[in-house]
């Protein structure tokens, strides 16, 4: 029988109101798995009259007992981590520990949000004239949603949402239809928390659904996260419908080579963000831009540390690399390698074709590298979100910066050298919103923003730390006046 997700709202499972389903498959095998509704718009106006009827007493909640809930979370967490893996592994096809990592990063959000009362903190003056103060309070916005991609079913929406609940809104999550599962498992289990019922909410879906939070007056914050075509989307629409919004898209993450680049160090750690997670990260390295004569030390140990990587189901031991997400995105990704090689590439590794036994109807392709890529083909320009590893050469790291400067992404770029002047110059010319030295994958800690420039970005703020607890809050100026007979004699 097939399993339908049910949406969570106002603290109780019900059934979408839709009329048409997706199937959600395992990438590994291609069984069915679950079926999700393929959205509607009666749903979200349910879960955003439920949570904004719930906003109303939550805000009221003082910060320290709010967090109180958040640490439950954390525990939740943590104690079905296994669990929760397995369902992610499952739908999305990362391996198991990549699954695990992900959770990790999901509860360093909650802890940092549980330092709400301190963040909440702001600034007071004490006689800006003779018996007037000046403060700044942050108060909630009223209800936030968050709608997310899948290759973090996990980790992402915890990039706002923990934030968001701890400031004093209530809160709407819209999970990737490719992966509703792990999201829902994990509402399951938060059931544990006792929240008061419309505070937390998960609606399922695709387009309608989006369009609808997009739309809804009672939603007031939307963070997205996503391909950058469907990110300038919900920018250009939810600002026009005066929401506050901040959306993070794709990316094409390139890496510098330094002839000076500790050799193991360096070859391990761009293979394993290039390949890592099938290549589906936006942080993942999928060019690598050798700086003179370190392709002629790089590429071929590259080369062969790729092609030593087991690919295969997430779930079984040893597996290094999983399936790419669906039959679609496949058929994308070999179509756009084959175009890198009509365009004059040398195919240095081929993953296409590549077999796993007994996973036949598995979405599998092998750790792929194209040398000497022409900057006019489209995979060089494309976000390709694939185990694909483009390799090109120049003769400066100026030359290098200048390419990287060029792309109309900007989520990370990282370098790899001994020299603390190339490191500080790049650091300082890179045009990229998160930046490695010595790093294959930028990511920052919870207690730093998730940065990202140009069309990697649209918005001012962005996840986590600081800046999700300014955009979930609005800031309120209070100036008061207590005249001398009324402030200090008493
Ligand atoms: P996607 O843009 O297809 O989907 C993301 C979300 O948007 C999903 O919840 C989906 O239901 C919704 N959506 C899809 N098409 C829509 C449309 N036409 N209108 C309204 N909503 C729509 O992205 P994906 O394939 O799930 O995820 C991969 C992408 O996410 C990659 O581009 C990757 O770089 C990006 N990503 C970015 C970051 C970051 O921090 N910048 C992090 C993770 C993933």
């Amino acid at each position: 029988m097939k399993h339908i997700l049910l949406n969570y709202i106002n603290g109780e499972w019900i059934e979408s109101k839709s009329s048409s389903f997706l199937d959600v498959i395992n990438p590994s095998d291609g069984s069915l798995l679950s079926v999700v509704p393929a959205g509607s718009a009666d749903d979200v106006a349910l879960a955003a009259e439920k949570a904004h009827q719930a906003y109303q007493s939550w805000r009221e909640i003082p910060a320290t007992q709010r967090v109180q809930y958040l640490f439950k979370m954390k525990l939740v967490l943590e104690k079905n981590a296994e669990e929760i893996a397995t369902i992610c592994t499952k739908e999305c096809g990362k391996t198991f520990l990549e699954s695990k990592a992900e959770i990790l990063r999901a509860v360093e959000n909650i802890e940092v949000a549980c330092g709400i009362p301190k963040l909440l903190q702001s600034e007071f003056s004490e006689d800006i004239t003779k018996g007037i103060d000046e403060f700044v309070i942050r108060q909630p916005l009223g209800t936030g949603a968050c709608i997310t991609p899948f290759n973090f079913p996990v980790m992402i929406a915890f990039w706002f949402m923990p934030y968001a609940i701890a400031c004093g809104n209530t809160y709407i999550v819209k999970p990737s239809e490719k992966v509703p599962g792990t999201m829902t498992r994990i509402f399951e289990l938060l059931e544990e928390l006792n929240l008061p019922p419309g505070v937390l909410n998960m609606v399922h879906g695709g387009k309608e659904t989006v369009d609808a939070i997009l739309q809804n007056p009672k939603i007031s914050a939307i963070s997205f996260v996503g391909s950058t075509r469907v990110a300038k989307y919900i920018y250009q629409t939810g600002v026009s419908n005066g929401k506050r919004i901040q959306a993070q898209g794709g990316a094409k993450n390139p890496v510098v080579v330094m002839p000076d680049a500790d050799p193991d160090t360096t070859v391990k750690i761009i293979t394993d963000s290039a390949f890592g997670c099938a290549g589906q990260r936006c942080l993942a390295a999928s060019l690598v831009i050798m700086v003179g004569e370190a392709g002629k030390t790089f590429t071929e140990k590259i080369v062969a540390a790729a092609g030593a990587k087991k690919t295969g189901d997430g779930l079984v031991e040893g597996v290094e690399m999983g399936p790419v997400i669906t039959r679609e995105s496949m058929a994308r990704i070999n179509g756009l390698i084959q175009g890198g090689l009509d365009d004059g590439a040398h195919l240095l590794l081929d993953g296409r074709n590549i077999k796993v036994p007994g996973l036949e109807s598995g979405n599998f392709i092998g750790p792929t590298i194209l040398g000497n890529v022409s900057q006019e083909s489209e995979i060089y320009n494309t976000e390709v979100f694939g185990p694909v590893l483009c390799i090109v050469n120049t003769e400066t790291l100026d030359d290098s910066i200048e390419l990287i400067n060029r792309s109309r992404f900007g989520n990370s770029a990282c370098i790899f050298t001994r020299s603390g002047a190339a490191a500080r110059k790049f650091r300082h010319d890179a045009l990229a919103g998160n930046v490695g030295i010595n790093i294959g994958i930028a990511a920052p800690m919870a207690f730093f923003p998730f940065s990202g420039w140009k069309e990697s970005f649209f918005g001012d703020l962005h996840g986590q730390s600081n800046h999700a607890v300014e955009f979930y809050t609005q800031t309120k100026v209070v100036i008061e006046r207590w005249h001398d007979e009324w402030s200090r004699k008493f």
